[in-house]
């Protein structure tokens, strides 16, 4: 079977012939390939062609695909059963291990998804706020939740306008966005509406509008923000979470939110995601508490023994540091050849994850990373497909570094890059 005739017989039945919008290359073009295994740095598809992969099924393998130490935790765990619906130990072992790696997680409760972790999250910055709206920024993701899917009108402090039909317009209503990285402009927004401000809910790194970092001071302005007018401080950290730094980007840029929501490495590869933070605000979660959240497979112990396998891996000595280096290796090398090629071209990297923008200035913001040339984007993308490198399909997706990539595995991208880079001036 090819990739076509799959995608064809996908198309059928499944909404776009996937289970998750951004498979389907509608943005780039094309049709996706199907995979029939991974390993290490690679895919490799039905037909039998290899790829060097950037995506790591959109961040969990941070330590490659298939690592034995992880798929032997799953195989020991599957042994004794796939989910019990009582607690188990690698529950209360996963809370410990969350809570040492990242100390504002003082209480924590396992979810299946990050799109859970943050809606129980704002559920929870609600009802111990006894306020409504929250703030999210222009460009971030934070999963499905009614309450995300809102992006920015013009300027800082127009209501919001659902981006998916499907949600409430007094849904979105509750929902306030800001342009990232304008500190000025949460000031205005706080000044006016602060006191009705549950939660401001922030990927510390953001990851869904590319790559993203945040200006000196900026999470710190926002913490003192919040402090201010007593609304809770929520990190998404789905995406960065274990990536960025071992204690995520809350240890990487020294801040300290008041919750954070995790996913994706948290879970090895399995479907996962955690909320947790100040004890106070926790022990409101039922049955501690009076604040509802549930979930039949939550904290599923096959679950729990890859994420925990996972979170093994990246607690070696030096791990992060050898990701980050090999991410600046892959970023500085992509520059270069673009900068050798005459092509306009930025990046932005930190820790394992990283951004490229057919752009020649350095992206801070949305409008930036909007601006910059996705047409280039699309072309460089198949290029570098057809030789083997996948990268996100899509110009609004950071990539993602693994420790299984090797020098060679970059020296490899580095040369399909100058093949492709050369040909998008013409
Ligand atoms: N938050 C962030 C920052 C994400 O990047 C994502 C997914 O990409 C989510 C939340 C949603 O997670 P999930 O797709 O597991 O529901």
């Amino acid at each position: 079977m090819t990739n076509h005739e799959l995608f064809q017989r996908a198309r059928q039945l499944m909404p776009g012939g996937v289970n998750s919008p951004v498979r389907a290359f509608k943005s780039v073009g094309g049709e996706p390939f199907f995979t029939a295994r991974a390993d290490g740095a690679y895919l490799w598809d039905v037909e039998g062609k290899r790829y060097i992969d950037y995506v790591g099924s959109w961040g969990p393998m941070i330590a490659g695909h298939n690592h034995p130490a992880v798929r032997e935790a799953v195989e020991r765990a599957v042994r004794d059963g796939l989910s019990f619906g009582t607690p188990c130990p690698a529950e209360v072992t996963m809370a410990e291990t969350i809570a040492r790696l990242v100390p504002s997680m003082e209480m924590v409760r396992m979810v299946n998804s990050g799109t859970e972790a943050t809606m129980s999250a704002i559920r929870l910055a609600r009802g111990a706020t006894g306020r409504s709206r929250i703030v999210k920024f222009e460009g971030c993701y934070h999963g499905h939740g009614d309450s995300f899917l809102v992006k920015a009108g013009s300027g800082a402090l127009t209501f919001g306008v659902p981006t998916s039909p499907g949600v409430p317009k007094q849904n979105a209503d509750l929902t306030l966005t800001l342009p990232y990285n304008d500190i000025d402009a949460a000031r205005a927004l706080f000044a006016e509406h602060g006191q009705d401000i549950a939660a401001l809910i922030i990927e510390p790194v953001a990851g869904n509008m590319n790559c993203i970092l945040p200006r000196e001071g900026y999470l710190q302005g926002l913490r003192t923000l919040c402090d201010e007018h007593g609304a809770l401080l929520i990190f998404d950290e789905v995406m960065t979470g274990f990536r960025v730094a071992l204690g995520g980007a809350q240890a990487h840029y020294g801040v300290k939110p008041d919750l954070t929501t995790f996913g994706k490495v948290i879970g090895g590869g399995m479907p996962v995601g955690a909320y947790g933070g100040r004890r106070d605000l926790m022990e409101q979660v039922a049955p501690a508490g009076p604040i509802y959240q549930a979930g039949t497979l939550s904290g599923n112990p096959v679950a729990m023994a890859a994420g925990l396998a996972m979170l093994g891996l990246v607690q070696a000595p030096g791990f992060h540091d050898a990701l980050a280096a090999r991410t600046r290796l892959l970023c500085d090398g992509l520059q270069a050849v673009a900068d050798g090629a005459g092509v306009a071209f930025s990046t932005n990297c930190v820790g394992g994850m990283f951004g490229l923008f057919f752009i020649r200035e350095k992206v801070e913001s949305f409008t930036q990373a909007t601006a910059a040339d996705t047409t280039r984007f699309n072309r460089f993308f198949h290029g570098m497909l057809e030789r083997g490198v996948y990268l996100a399909p899509s110009a609004f997706e950071a990539g993602f570094m693994s420790s299984a990539h090797s020098e060679e595995d970059i020296a490899a991208t580095l040369e399909a890059a100058r093949q492709v880079m050369t040909t998008l001036t013409r």
